[in-house]
């Protein structure tokens, strides 16, 4: 595979091959962390790695990408430091992380030198931390003699991004890399972890467009908000006894007892229950191949991620206002946790060459910035390439 051949220079004799794809999220955004439905898809861009098993403790990996190399042992993980007790870089903690996570599960990893690279944009909302994490927690398990399913997998992943990067995500974004099937969207219920593949409207393609603007708040916006959610629980529990999350919250319901909440708790609970109701609404559409009314669902999704959960950019409604208009789109949203990144929309496949070049110079001379654009179909999830079985010493 060509893409392999970049990491072949740098590990010849690589006996395991991983690639890992990204994600991006159709519906269903801000919901994963109240027990939500969402509806993502893997997409077909990839962290490759190229890694074969070492008879010791250490792991050495190369990070194309970063430029960087570092060596840490198996063993004091919970140090995140080098060989030489210096601290692990910030990249690094990915994958020292998913081992640590590994471990704490009692499972027994064997020592590894790994190299990668993607093509998926960093730090853009597409989840390459997630590609990351199952690219080497697929490599763990391809050299040892455990199997986990493919859930628990992704758990993993968020338990090393949640514990050991200290970055308090979701299980959507493990879920999505780990369980990808080609041409489909995922339907993923996150109160029962149950999940179910429904096949992308016909002849459309999803386009990612990356605004180019990123929020040095994001995280303690998204912080604030998952805050905010949990207050409207709190708050919410007082009329109704048996709820745990907004999830179990019905629109009925909220209608009666959303005059006790303050307003900016208010707007936020809202949004997420009308959200969960439009992912519900959008599977259906996905069942009747109905392309323009999964986009017209994804367009109200943006406006109240916009005006309720207030988590857009002038950048990011520019992108939406402008792909609605192009011939072809279905519609558009802002996709990720917001404060910059991407926006992600359904065009009709035939327009979707087109449909990218015309957002990109529409949004130029909007903005006077770039963006990159991206074409994509959904994908499979991360797995193994090639296994060899000679081994090495
Ligand atoms: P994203 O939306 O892309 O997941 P995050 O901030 O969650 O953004 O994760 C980005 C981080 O993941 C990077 O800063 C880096 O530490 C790690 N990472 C992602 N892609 C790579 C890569 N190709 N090589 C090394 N590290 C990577
Ligand atoms: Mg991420």
């Amino acid at each position: 595979m060509s893409s392999f051949q970049h990491l072949n220079e740098h590990l010849p004799d690589a006996a395991i091959r991983v690639s890992s794809p990204g994600r991006v999220n159709l519906l269903g955004e801000h919901v994963d962390y109240n027990q939500g439905i969402v509806l993502p898809a893997a997409i077909d861009r990839f962290v490759r790695l190229a890694a074969h098993p070492r008879s010791d403790r250490l792991v050495s990996i190369r990070a194309l990408d970063f430029d960087g190399e570092v060596v840490f042992s198996l063993d004091g993980l919970e140090q995140r430091a080098d060989i030489d007790g210096q601290p692990l870089p910030q990249w690094a903690l990915y994958p020292a992380g998913v081992a640590w996570s590994l471990q704490a599960g009692g499972l027994p990893l064997s020592g590894m030198d790994a190299v990668y690279a993607s093509d998926l944009p960093i730090g853009a909302g597409l989840s390459s931390s997630a590609a990351v994490e199952l690219a080497f927690a697929v490599a763990w398990q391809a050299a040892a003699d455990w199997q986990l399913e493919r859930m628990q997998l992704a758990q993993a992943c968020q338990f090393a991004e949640n514990r050991y990067v200290g970055v308090g995500c979701g299980l959507m974004d493990q879920f999505a890399c780990a369980h990808g099937v080609a041409r489909h969207a995922l339907l993923f219920d996150l109160r029962t972890l149950s999940w179910q593949p429904l096949p992308l409207p016909p002849e459309t393609a999803i386009v990612i467009a990356d605004s180019g603007v990123r929020r040095q708040l994001a995280a303690s916006e998204y912080n604030q908000r998952r805050k905010e959610c949990e207050q409207a629980v709190e708050l919410l529990k007082q009329q109704l006894a048996n709820i745990h999350s907004l999830r179990d919250v019905s629109r009925e319901d909220f209608e009666m007892h959303q005059a006790m909440l303050p307003e900016t708790t208010r707007k936020r609970a809202r949004h997420v229950i009308e959200e969960i109701e439009r992912v519900k609404q959008a599977s259906f559409r996905l069942v009747e191949e109905d392309a323009v009314g999964f986009g017209r669902l994804m367009v109200e999704g943006h406006r109240s991620l916009r005006d309720l959960f207030e988590v857009s950019t002038p950048e990011l409604d520019a992108l939406v206002e402008t792909a609605v208009e192009i011939e072809g789109c279905y519609g558009s949203r802002l996709t990720g946790a917001g404060f910059g990144g991407c926006t992600v929309s359904l065009v009709r496949r035939e327009r979707a060459a087109e449909f990218s070049n015309e957002l990109a110079a529409k949004y130029a001379s909007r903005t006077g910035r770039a963006a990159n654009v991206y074409v994509c179909q959904p994908s499979r999830g991360a797995r193994v390439e090639g296994v060899e079985t000679h081994s090495h010493g």
